[in-house]
């Protein structure tokens, strides 16, 4: 971070000030409020909010060191951003409505305890806290007036917000008029509109579609269509509501205690809240919740959330502790995360031909830090996709990773475009083999149809190889190209037909790596039937189809005479599958390329008689963390070989837990519902492997 200490000081400095610090200051407000302004009041901020709180922080650090350097009119006094002249009309929130503080890791949640209970003794934590998800939306206050929404409201400077009841009516998670009863004659109820990922994607594509400016990520969204001019246009929107608190104008007796209580009236009343929330006795609780948020929950939710809110759960306390300089309430902290959203530069898209002669895109990314790991890649399914993100090569792209989904695009960053970037187009023609595209309408792809294309060849080797299909090592991407360019291999069977000596003749092909090869390939011969038919790529058939398929019919003959009706017949495989396999069986290729293993001598079926009294039998096992030598699936596997089940949550039922590496949350619970926890070496011994 520069500090431009050298630089003359600007206007606004006051007198005295240090010279640097007091410039930083200034050159820190204005960037603060003209991001606020972009954020709040346009919903296009073009800085991205991590880089917005380190400055943010950066300022208080400043106004705290340096008391001179304060002033009322600084960012850090303030809620939100003044609503502009736009076409909404201006309303006075009958209370004010406040922001949140933000601790960033356990020791800043434990200081606030700490200034908690220096304020108002130990009580507080004897009383605990209400911990709720931090919805990443736009804040909005209902006022219902004898239980009819009257006013919707944003949340403007904290005083002053802008009229959005029009808008808010069409939202129909927003009741018109409250449930039940006990509600006070004026109570304005304050929550977030917000917007799920799926509504977002699908929003942003009808904009690309209509040639208007897509949004970057759904909060902007949900902000945006919340201020539209026309509530028609709202209603299109896909706006939801959680409400998680509510303010009374003077003093009205309310008929409950604590936080828990009104987010259960709340909901009484009709009004959404959100799910996930806790009460917690003490902040080692806390802590548990926010890491299990953090890394458990976040990734599945179907929303954004930036966080986790922790509030002292007796009202009365709450009420005690009050507001910090009408900004934020002492009661309450925002427990904010690592974002698991960054911004970078969309370098180019790549088109990679699949097994099945898909051509899709791939994003290329300037590297970026998001959720732990570093990001160069993301995929994009698709070029109908890139059309609807409206995603341009060039543009600043906000990208999302949670723990172990697969970094995606959420859509570009329209304010930060400069006008030199250039649109995607569809692929004409395969990269690999310059064939020209054949385009798929029902599965919106286009396809390289050239059975024999080398880029379609690479990948269903590269697959019918793979860790979790044939397993067979020493083969890596290169080495594969190599056997396809020396004309030793076409399809899957011809690897049974190499020879060490071949191999060897190959450039940079040690004797001892050929003979480890074909020692590799040859015990592939005895993988099972599910193995096999997930490596042999038909189209649709994925792991967990081909295990149903090889349980079912047992063996590669039974399977293939089977009928569409007769596949179709089974749980779980629909009508596409079932004309995918009952038609792979009867394409002549495929009939060539079982012959070759048949000739070759590979087992074409499934053991069965396991599973009945297996060393497993009726026991359920959950995997957590990464094994030291098998893949998720080998052990899963080898656990319902041996007439286990394998589940996904750890629960009293579990009858025990297999941790590797970096086991998270699942081993925690295990550990506090006393569920025995074994490593690898102990399953293997186990499963006598
Ligand atoms: P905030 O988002 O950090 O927290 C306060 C808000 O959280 C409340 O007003 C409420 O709307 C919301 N909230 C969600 N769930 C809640 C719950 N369960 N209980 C209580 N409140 C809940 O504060 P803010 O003032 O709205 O915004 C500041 C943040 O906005 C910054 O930290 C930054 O990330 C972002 N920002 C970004 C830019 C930018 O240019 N990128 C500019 C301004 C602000």
């Amino acid at each position: 971070m520069s500090h431009p200490q050298d630089e003359p000081a600007p206007e606004g400095v006051p007198e005295g000030a240090t010279a640097g610090p007091a410039t930083r200051a200034v050159a820190l407000r204005r960037r603060l409020e003209q991001a606020a302004h972009e954020y709040y009041v346009l919903d296009r901020p073009t800085l991205p909010d991590a880089e917005y709180d380190r400055l943010f922080r950066e300022l208080q650090a400043l106004e705290r060191d340096h008391p001179e350097l304060r002033d009322a009119d600084s960012p850090t006094r303030k809620v939100g951003a003044a609503v502009g002249e736009g076409h909404l009309a201006k309303h006075t929130h009958l209370v004010p409505m406040a922001s949140l503080d933000n601790a960033f890791d356990e020791t800043e949640i434990a200081e606030w305890e700490q200034r908690l209970v220096k304020l108002i003794g130990d009580g507080v934590a004897a009383h605990g806290y209400c911990c709720e998800l931090k919805i990443d939306g736009a804040a909005v206050s209902l006022t219902y007036r004898d239980g009819t929404l009257v006013t919707a409201a944003t949340r403007g400077n904290g005083t002053v917000g802008e009229d959005v009841t029009a808008n808010a009516r069409t939202i129909a998670d927003i009741p018109r008029h409250l449930e039940g009863d006990g509600w006070p004659p004026v109570i304005e109820i304050r929550g977030e509109v917000y917007m799920t990922f799926d509504g977002f994607e699908r929003m942003n594509a009808e904009r690309a579609r209509a040639g208007e400016e897509v949004f970057a990520n759904p909060r902007n969204s949900a902000a945006g269509a919340l201020r539209q001019k026309d509530p028609r246009e709202t209603a299109k929107k896909p706006l939801r509501y959680f409400g998680y608190a509510f303010a009374v104008p003077g003093t009205a007796a309310l008929p409950f205690r604590t936080q828990w209580e009104l987010l259960e009236t709340l909901a009484g009343w009709g009004i959404p809240v959100a799910p996930h929330r806790r009460a917690c006795a003490t902040l080692a609780d806390v802590h548990a919740w926010a890491r299990e948020l953090e890394t458990t929950l976040r990734p599945t939710l179907p929303f954004a959330i930036d966080g986790g809110v922790v509030k002292v759960n007796q009202l009365t306390l709450q009420a005690e502790l009050g507001v910090v300089g009408g900004r934020v309430p002492r009661w309450a902290i925002a427990r904010k995360f690592a974002p698991d959203i960054a911004e970078t530069t969309l370098l180019d898209v790549e088109v990679q031909v699949g097994r099945t002669g898909a051509l899709t895109p791939r994003a290329v990314l300037a590297p970026v830090e998001v959720g732990g790991a570093t990001i160069n890649f993301a995929t994009l399914h698709n070029f109908e996709l890139v059309a609807e993100k409206d995603l341009r090569i060039g543009d600043t792209v906000q990208v999302k990773r949670a723990g172990e989904v697969i970094p995606q695009i959420l859509g570009p960053v329209p304010g930060r475009r400069t006008g030199g970037e250039r649109i995607v187009s569809t692929p004409t023609h395969c990269p690999a083999c310059g064939t020209a595209a054949v385009r798929d309408e029902e599965e919106v792809a286009s396809y390289c149809p050239n059975v024999a294309c080398p880029g379609r060849r690479l990948e269903a080797l590269a697959h019918f190889t793979s860790r979790d299909a044939m397993d067979i090592r020493g083969l890596s991407y290169q080495r594969l190209e190599q056997l396809i360019a020396a004309g030793l291999v076409q399809d899957a069977g011809d690897l049974y037909a190499l020879t060490a000596d071949r191999v060897a003749s190959l450039e940079r092909f040690a004797e001892k790596s050929a003979d480890a090869l074909i020692a590799a390939i040859d015990a592939s011969k005895a993988q099972p039937l599910t193995r096999l038919l997930n490596a042999i790529g038909i189209r649709h058939v994925g792991a967990e189809s081909a295990k149903l398929l090889a349980r079912s019919f047992g063996t590669m003959d039974a399977l293939a005479a089977a009928s569409v009706e007769e596949l179709e017949a089974l749980h779980g495989i629909g009508r596409t599958m079932a004309e995918a396999v009952h038609g792979w069986f009867r394409d002549p290729v495929a009939q060539a390329l079982l012959a070759k293993f048949r000739a070759a001598g590979l087992r074409m079926d499934e053991p069965r008689a396991a599973a009945a009294d297996g060393a497993f039998k009726g026991l359920k096992v959950v995997l957590t963390g990464t094994l030291p030598t098998l893949s998720r699936q080998q052990a899963s596997e080898a656990i319902e070989n041996a007439g286990g089940k394998v589940t996904s949550s750890v629960s009293k039922a579990t009858d025990f837990v297999v941790a590797g590496e970096e086991a998270g949350s699942k081993l925690e619970k295990a550990q506090q519902l006393g569920i025995p926890v074994i490593d690898e070496a102990e399953l293997k011994a186990r499963l006598g492997l």
